[in-house]
């Protein structure tokens, strides 16, 4: 065991604040990363303030961050895929049991034994497992992913959550050239969204509640921007989507979104509001329209995404903080206040 500078939340209702926690010896298929950045997902919120609680609730001391780059500086006996010295990314999660249907199928962020990145039971040391607002980590190599080199690295920290969970989906949904994708909710998870829709080449509209984005929404991808608080403009596009992503944190009117959609149109949520939303039968019935969730995707699936965005350079548009900035972070995000993600410069944790 050895030590390593982090930042935790002691309660619900505490801030961050500086703290050493123990991370493992490498074990020999074990991978220790030195991290350089750590994107801010809004999971890290919800996390912290025990939201979900009905769903997994909080244990504490808890240390965020699930959206990691960093550097190899030490390797198992038996690890293959990487040496001391190479750029690696870890995301939502660390293990799983490799033997479930789930696992087999390349879709371990379905596995029933899967761990995360934090606040899961940790099998080697006890307690639970801490996340990426530390100085170091270390992680089994199958749940390391390979950074393509011409990313920028804060800007690329985020496709480990915000990225696949948006590319999953949008892949599994066909969307392409000649589909009309919706995306709602221009944060971490939405701005991505645009992204990769206006990549795959299909028509992009993006649904915001801030008019203030209209402009960015454009630069990022979007071929038109609607604000949801006008009735006239959601009119306009009744019944007209192929597919919708929802990236919203909190609640907020769905059937506006599910009569958007055209025939047999589906409307995926990736926002995971903490309080249950309401759902008019009507409007799913009238156009056999569906609704589905997604989380996260698998490791291939993830290898992959990093490498289209590596291909297309494609990274998240950041606003790189020091770590003591990050209770300040949290509440600009709840203000829907960032473009589009904080990217935590880590060397800054040197300083506690
Ligand atoms: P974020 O950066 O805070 O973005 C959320 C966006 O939702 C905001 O920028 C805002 O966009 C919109 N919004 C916020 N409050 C709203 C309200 N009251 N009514 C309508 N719109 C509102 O969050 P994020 O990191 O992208 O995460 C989004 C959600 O996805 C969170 O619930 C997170 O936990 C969840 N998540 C799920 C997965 C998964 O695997 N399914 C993975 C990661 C995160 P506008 O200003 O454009 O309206
Ligand atoms: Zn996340």
């Amino acid at each position: 065991m050895h030590n390593t500078k982090a930042y935790s939340a002691a309660s619900a209702t505490s801030p961050l604040a500086s703290a050493t926690i123990a991370r493992r010896e490498p074990t020999e298929h074990d991978v220790q990363i030195e991290i350089l950045f750590c994107g801010i997902c809004h999971s890290d919120i919800h996390s912290v303030r025990n939201e979900w609680s009905e769903f997994m609730s909080t244990a504490y001391p808890i240390v965020p961050g699930h959206e990691i780059v960093g550097r190899v500086t030490k390797v198992g006996a038996a690890v293959t895929r990487f040496q001391a010295g190479d750029l690696a990314a870890v995301g939502c999660m660390v293990d799983s049991d490799g033997t479930c249907p789930h696992c087999k199928a390349g879709l371990e962020n379905f596995c029933p034994n899967m761990t995360l990145t934090f606040n899961s039971p940790d099998k080697h040391l006890g307690g639970v497992t801490y996340g990426g607002y530390s100085e170091s980590i270390v992680v089994d190599e199958r749940f390391v992913l390979r950074v393509p080199a011409n990313l920028n690295l804060a800007g690329a920290a985020p496709l480990l959550c915000a990225g696949i969970t948006t590319y999953s989906p949008m892949r599994r949904a066909g969307v392409t050239k000649g589909k009309k994708v919706g995306v709602v909710g221009l944060g971490g998870l939405g701005h991505m969204g645009v992204k990769f829709a206006h990549a795959f080449g299909a028509h992009v509209v993006v649904f915001t509640t801030s008019p203030g984005k209209r402009e960015d929404a454009l630069r990022l991808g979007a071929d038109e921007v609607v604000v949801s608080s006008s009735v006239n403009e959601m009119q306009k596009h009744a019944g007209s989507f192929d597919f919708i992503l929802d990236a919203v944190s909190a609640d907020h009117d769905i059937n506006a979104y599910l009569n958007l959609l055209g025939l047999g149109g589906n409307l995926t949520l990736v926002g995971a509001p903490a309080k249950p939303l309401a759902i008019s039968a009507f409007s799913l019935i009238v156009a056999r329209r569906s609704l589905s969730g997604s989380m996260i995707g698998g490791i291939a699936e993830t290898q992959e995404m990093l490498d289209f965005c590596g291909a297309h350079n494609i990274t998240s548009d950041v606003e790189v903080i020091p770590i003591q900035k990050v209770n300040e972070a949290y509440e600009r995000i709840l203000k829907s206040d960032v473009k589009y993600r904080f990217s935590i410069d880590m060397a800054s944790l040197k300083a506690e």
